[in-house]
C-alpha cells in the first residue's frame, strides 16, 4: 500500500520519525513532546535491511491508524553522509557497527514521498531540546549524549554545526585526569572522550556494566573529568549558553553532573569571567529538558525543519 501525501493544513502537522541508536531504534508518530501517537522501539539489529524493514512496516501501520504524515524525519547513529552534492548522501558511512556501512537511510524511505529531514541522532535531539526543551529560545548551546558512544551536537547562532561532516567532538583528545594511565577503548584512538567516559569504555574498564559500577566508584570522577575537558574545550570554542548531558550514562549516574561541573569550573581555573561559569554553573549545565525523549524528538525535530525548509 502506498502512503499519500498529506494535504497542506493550518494545523500542527503529524511527522513521523526514525530514531536510530547504536543499540535501539524507535519509530514515532506525532506532532510534538504533547502529541506522541504512536512510539515503538526495536533493537538495532545487525541486518540492517531486516531492521529498516520493521521500521518501514511500523511507520505504515502507524500512518495506516494516524494518518498521513507530511515530513518524516530521520536521526541517526553516525558518521553519517550529511553532503547533498555526495553521491553517499543520506547513508550511513564508515560506522564500525556490523552490517551498517554504507546502508542508505534517505532513499530508504523515499516511498513515503515527504519531505526527509536527515542528521545525527545528537544533531536531532539538540534541535528537539531548542524546540521544545531545556533550550528553547537560546541560538548557542549544545547537547552530549553519553551513552554506547558520546555525542555532540553543536547550535551556533541558530544553527546546527556541519562542515564537510557533522562534529565528532566525543573523539576530542584531551589531558588526562592525574595518575590515570588507563589506555582507553577507542579503536581509533585510545583514550578520546569516547574512549574513556562511554559505556563500552567504562565497561572494559571495570569488567561490569557501567551502570552496575557504585556511585562512589573512583573511576567516576575520572568519567567526569573526561566530560569536563570536553565541555572545557566547547566552552572556549563556542561558549555556549547551555550544554545539556544526557544519554544512558547519566541517566543511570544522576550524581556524575554535579562532579562535572565542578571539574569544569576546576578546569577552566577562572579564566572566564562570566557568571554561566562562576559557582555551581548549575544553569549552563544541566540535563535535557526532555529527558529519554530528548533522542526520539529530534527525529520529530527534524522532520518539522524538513517541513519548514
Ligand atoms: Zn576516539
Amino acid at each position: 500500500m502506498r502512503v499519500t501525501l498529506a494535504p497542506m493544513s493550518d494545523s500542527t502537522p503529524l511527522l513521523g520519525g526514525i530514531e536510530l541508536g547504536g543499540t535501539k531504534c524507535v519509530c514515532l508518530i506525532g506532532t510534538g513532546p504533547e502529541d506522541i501517537r504512536m512510539r515503538t522501539a526495536m533493537p538495532t539489529g545487525a541486518d540492517s535491511a531486516a531492521t529498516l524493514r520493521r521500521l518501514e512496516a511500523e511507520l505504515r501501520r502507524g500512518t495506516e491508524t494516524h494518518g498521513p504524515i507530511e515530513a518524516l524525519g530521520i536521526a541517526s547513529f553516525g558518521p553519517i553522509d550529511l553532503d547533498r552534492a555526495s553521491p553517499t548522501y543520506g547513508c550511513i558511512t564508515s560506522t564500525p557497527k556490523p552490517g551498517w556501512r554504507g546502508t542508505p537511510l534517505v532513499r530508504r524511505f523515499g516511498a513515503f514521498e515527504v519531505p526527509v529531514g536527515f542528521d545525527t541522532d545528537v544533531n536531532g535531539a539538540a534541535l528537539a531540546e531548542g524546540r521544545w526543551g531545556a533550550a528553547r529560545g537560546l541560538a548557542d548551546f549544545s547537547y552530549i549524549t553519553v551513552g554506547t558512544g558520546v555525542g555532540v551536537g553543536l547550535c551556533v547562532n541558530g544553527e546546527l554545526v556541519h562542515g564537510f561532516l557533522h562534529p565528532e567532538l566525543g573523539h576530542l583528545r584531551i589531558a588526562r585526569s592525574p595518575g590515570d594511565t588507563w589506555a582507553g577503548s577507542c579503536p581509533f584512538h585510545g583514550d578520546c572522550v569516547e574512549g574513556l567516559a562511554s559505556g563500552p569504555a567504562i565497561a572494559a574498564r571495570m569488567g561490569t556494566e557501567a551502570h552496575l559500577v557504585p556511585a562512589e566508584d573512583p573511576v567516576w570522577e575520572t568519567v567526569a573529568h573526561a566530560l569536563a575537558q570536553l565541555l572545557h574545550a566547547i566552552v572556549v570554542t563556542t561558549a555556549p549558553r547551555r550544554i545539556l548531558i544526557g544519554g544512558g550514562i547519566p541517566q543511570a549516574r544522576p550524581e556524575l553532573l554535579p562532579r562535572v561541573r565542578r571539574q569544569l569550573v576546576r578546569s577552566l581555573n577562572g579564566y572566564i569571567d562570566r557568571p554561566e561559569v562562576a559557582g555551581e554553573c548549575d544553569d549552563l549545565v544541566s540535563a535535557p529538558g526532555l529527558g529519554a525523549l530528548a533522542g526520539p524528538l529530534g527525529a520529530l525535530a527534524l522532520a518539522a525543519r524538513a517541513l519548514a525548509h
